[in-house]
């Protein structure tokens, strides 16, 4: 059983993944959270599988919108943020 735990751990210490997020700018619209006219951030994330804290390989991209004033979060498209920022990518 210990020796299956530290397999585990090091497994766990070899392999991982890791999210690295890009602000692409703020935007101001009414949030659906707070109900206020307020700015969000966005932010686009993109996660790598990482072999000893390196990342070797891209899994994926997801963009989304942080209110600035209570925090609320939501999901928005590539194509969305491609219309806000024509210039990020
Ligand atoms: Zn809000």
């Amino acid at each position: 059983m210990i020796a299956l735990f530290t397999l585990l751990m090091a497994c766990s210490i070899i392999v991982g993944t890791r999210g690295r997020n890009r602000v692409l700018g703020q935007l101001a619209y009414p949030c659906a959270g707070c109900r206020q006219h307020t700015y969000h951030t966005v932010v686009h994330t993109r996660q790598w599988l990482t072999l000893y804290f390196i990342p070797i390989l891209p899994l994926g991209a997801l963009d989304e919108a942080r209110c600035n004033l209570c925090g609320y979060r939501e999901w928005i498209t590539s194509q969305q943020v491609k219309a806000w920022f024509p210039s990020s990518r």
